[in-house]
C-alpha cells in the first residue's frame, strides 16, 4: 500500500502538480494517515529540486539514457597516446572526485558516484574512503568490471541519488568482489574488497554504469 502510494506520487511531482495534490488531499481527508502522505510528498519533492542540480534523475526524461545503458568503456589505448583525450578523461574523473565529496542539500553525503549519475557516458566510477573522516578521499576507477562475486549475498539496505527513494530499499548483495580497474596514471589493477571495503559500493556503482539500477535488482 505504501509503496503503491509513493510511486503514484513521484509521478505526480514529476509532474509539477504538487500544489493541486496537497490542496486536494488536505480539502478531502485530514487524517493522520493522510498528514504523514503529504509530508512524504513534500519531502521527495523537496530532495529531487535540491538533486537535479548535478544528479542525474530517473524522473528527467533527458536523464534516463544515462541510468538506462551500459557505459562506454575508455579507449585506454588513445588514453595512452593521446594527451588531449587523456585530459578530457581526466577531468571527468576530477568531476566525479568532486562530486562524490559534495553533499547535496537534498540527499545524504554519497558513498560512491558513477559517470552515470552525473551524465556522463564513460564508465568511471568514485568511491569514497574514509568516509565522514579528517582523511577523506575520493578512489577513481576507470572501466571498473566485477571479475568474481563471492561469499555469502547478504541484504543491504540502499539508497540512490538518482531515484531519492522516500526510504531504504533492502538489495541482496554478495559480500566479497573482485575488481578489475584502470587507475588515473593509466595502471591496471586487480583486487579484492570486502564489506568493509566499500564492495556493496562499488557493486552500486558498476552497476549504475551497466544500465542497473537497485529497484532493477530482484
Ligand atoms: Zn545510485
Amino acid at each position: 500500500m505504501k509503496d503503491r502510494l509513493i510511486n503514484i506520487d513521484l509521478k505526480k511531482v514529476l509532474e509539477n502538480k504538487i500544489d493541486l495534490i496537497l490542496a486536494k488531499k488536505l480539502k478531502s481527508k485530514p487524517s493522520t494517515e493522510n498528514k504523514d502522505e503529504v509530508y512524504q510528498i513534500k519531502e521527495v519533492a523537496k530532495m529531487r529540486k535540491k538533486c537535479t542540480d548535478y544528479i542525474t534523475h530517473i524522473n528527467n526524461q533527458e536523464d534516463k539514457i544515462y541510468l538506462k545503458s551500459r557505459h562506454f568503456p575508455v579507449n585506454m589505448r588513445l588514453f595512452k597516446t593521446s594527451s588531449e583525450y587523456k585530459e578530457i578523461i581526466l577531468a571527468q574523473c576530477a568531476y566525479i572526485r568532486k562530486l562524490a565529496l559534495t553533499k547535496n542539500d537534498g540527499y545524504k553525503k554519497p558513498h560512491g558516484m558513477s559517470s552515470a549519475n552525473l551524465g556522463l557516458s564513460f564508465n568511471i566510477i568514485g568511491i569514497v574512503k574514509e568516509r565522514n573522516t579528517s582523511r577523506e578521499y575520493c578512489d577513481i576507477m576507470i572501466n571498473p568490471e566485477i571479475k568474481k562475486r563471492y561469499g555469502d549475498k547478504v541484504d543491504a539496505l540502499s539508497n540512490c541519488g538518482s531515484l531519492t527513494l522516500p526510504n531504504p530499499i533492502a538489495i541482496k548483495r554478495f559480500e566479497f568482489v573482485r575488481v578489475e580497474w584502470y587507475s588515473e596514471d593509466g595502471r591496471i589493477h586487480d583486487s579484492a574488497f570486502s564489506r568493509e571495503g566499500n564492495s556493496f559500493t562499488i557493486q552500486h556503482e558498476i552497476q549504475h554504469n551497466l544500465g542497473i539500477l537497485i529497484t532493477d535488482i530482484k
